[in-house]
């Protein structure tokens, strides 16, 4: 048996397809028809470019529906998929490149890459690009590459704490069984139309969102970002909405949205950070909706939701999904009881194999029994509901982005005149969280404005941060380490209103 998960998307679009797959802004789109040739389209040249499966395609790509078709042209030909932020700047590129060692990287077109050291085609919108006019020029492939549960279909880079990304290696097996569990917990429908205005980068809008729909030959309304006035224009023609909590905020702050707005839509469903109970107790006011919040992350997809029947409860991430195992462990890996705050594990089909090329924290974040340590502080109650206190390291999440201190605290370290540094989050209304940088200055003031002009190319924008304070001195534990709690809590107000 092929296990290719392409195999099964084929048998759904060969089914249904004169249905609408993707509903593009300002009418148009594409049918599950011409959507299934475009992929084959592009399975093919990826041939023509010598991938073969197991070879990986790293893609900095725009989101349109060539973006798309290039994925399932990866999945369909076998090779493995390395979707990258199109926010990385060269350099990061650059490493992505040596990490991964691609036999492609299909980039934007008019991306002046400079020295790169594998082989490029670009894609455009408005199918501009190399690798766009190439599918143009081909027929389409139907051959769907043999590939086992165990074989893998994505690299999704996660950012490390100390400034190195490592690869999460998803297989066809993962990828398949979570969209299984999501479908059915999330109880879709035939007649189901799912609302994306997600990136399709990050494991969120790529396999999240699309899967769910793509395994129903439902449509999709594909937008290229959110934006909260065209997203409210298009709530009245949508079943499913997912999104990031920015996105219900932002929703908020639009004085006309009600429940009028919502009426036929059927789920409202938010993850990648913490929903507040405060967007969830608005939300449900302004318009009878209860958002609801499930937890997951690039090396497992997702773990656990809030049921569809039943209550969902603010500020609780729910159940573990059917076949994901959870449990809370102390320091030492001993299971904790019911209510104690401790580091969440899980188990299950989900649960990606390891990091690539990275076999020593590929050990040390799966046990030799199977279970992953998220890297995330949770309880869970007698019912079995998570709620998530915190997390193990000091990511930052600023919309729905995760923003590793570490690595923007390296960057600006580099700086003349500077001694170190400390990168914080701080509550923000509009993205959740603000990634905030305390300085200090080799016997000086360093502007703020300076650090950002320094950090401007060298970082991408959404790490870089939204303020830049002066200190004397950063205060330090007994071991010399940052107290970044107490940095947390001094400067916990600065974005409020
Ligand atoms: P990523 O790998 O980029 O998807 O980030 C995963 C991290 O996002 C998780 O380890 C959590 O820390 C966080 N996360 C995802 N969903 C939620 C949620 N619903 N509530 C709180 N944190 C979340």
């Amino acid at each position: 048996m092929n296990e290719n998960l392409y195999a099964r998307m084929r048998s759904v679009f060969d089914q249904h397809g004169s249905r609408d797959a993707l509903r593009l802004p300002g009418g148009g789109g594409w049918s599950y028809e011409v959507l299934d040739a475009a992929a084959g389209r592009a399975a093919a040249v990826l041939r023509g470019y010598g991938v073969r499966p197991g070879d990986r395609v790293l893609a900095q790509v725009d989101k349109h529906p060539e973006s798309l078709a290039l994925y399932l042209g990866c999945l369909q030909s076998g090779a493995v998929y390395v979707p990258l932020n199109t926010a990385y700047t060269h350099a990061e590129v650059a490493y992505f490149i040596e990490d991964a060692q691609p036999r492609l990287f299909v980039h934007r077109e008019g991306d002046s890459l400079g020295d790169v050291s594998c082989v490029c085609a670009s894609i455009g919108a408005g199918a501009t690009g190399s690798f766009s006019t190439a599918m143009s020029r081909s027929g389409p492939s139907r051959d769907v590459a043999q590939r086992g549960a165990e074989d893998l279909a994505a690299i999704v880079y996660t950012s490390g704490t100390t400034g190195r990304s490592k690869g999460a290696m998803l297989s066809h097996g993962n990828l398949s069984s979570n969209a299984d569990s999501l479908r059915e917990a999330w109880g879709w429908r035939d007649d189901d139309v799912l609302l994306h205005a997600l990136p399709i980068f990050h494991v969120h809008g790529l396999f999240i969102a699309l899967h769910c729909a793509l395994l129903g030959g439902t449509p999709i309304v594909f937008l290229e970002r959110f934006d909260a006035r065209e997203v409210l224009a298009h709530l009245p023609e949508i079943t499913v909405m997912m999104g990031v909590p920015t996105f219900y905020t932002r929703l908020l702050a639009l004085a006309e949205l009600d429940a009028e707005q919502v009426r036929g839509v059927r789920v409202i469903i938010s993850g990648s950070a913490p929903l507040t109970e405060q967007t969830f107790g608005e939300f449900e006011h302004r318009t009878g909706q209860r958002i609801l919040e499930r937890y997951g992350m690039s090396e497992t997809i997702i773990n656990t939701t809030n049921p569809l029947v039943g209550e969902r409860v603010a500020g609780s991430v729910g159940f573990a999904l059917p076949g994901v195992e959870m449990r809370i462990t102390d320091e030492a890996g001993s299971e904790l009881p019911c209510g104690e705050v401790g580091a969440i594990e899980v188990r299950g089909e989900n649960v990606f194999s390891g990091y690539w090329r990275n076999p020593e924290k590929t050990a040390e974040d799966i046990r030799a029994n199977g279970f992953f340590i998220t890297g995330d502080l949770g309880m869970m109650d007698r019912q079995g509901r998570l709620r998530i206190v915190g997390r193990a390291k000091d990511l930052v999440i600023s919309g729905g982005y995760n923003i590793y201190p570490k690595e923007v605290e390296a960057c600006i370290d580099e700086m003349a005149g500077l001694v170190e540094s400390a990168v914080i989050g701080i509550p923000h209304p509009d993205f959740g969280e603000g990634v905030v940088a305390l300085v200090v200055g080799d016997n000086r003031m360093i502007e703020e404005q300076q650090v950002l002009d320094y950090l401007s190319d060298r970082l991408a924008r959404f790490k870089q941060p939204k303020r830049v304070i002066n200190v004397a001195q950063l205060p330090r534990n007994a071991m010399g380490k940052v107290q970044k709690n107490e940095l947390r809590q001094q400067y916990s107000g600065l974005f409020e209103d």
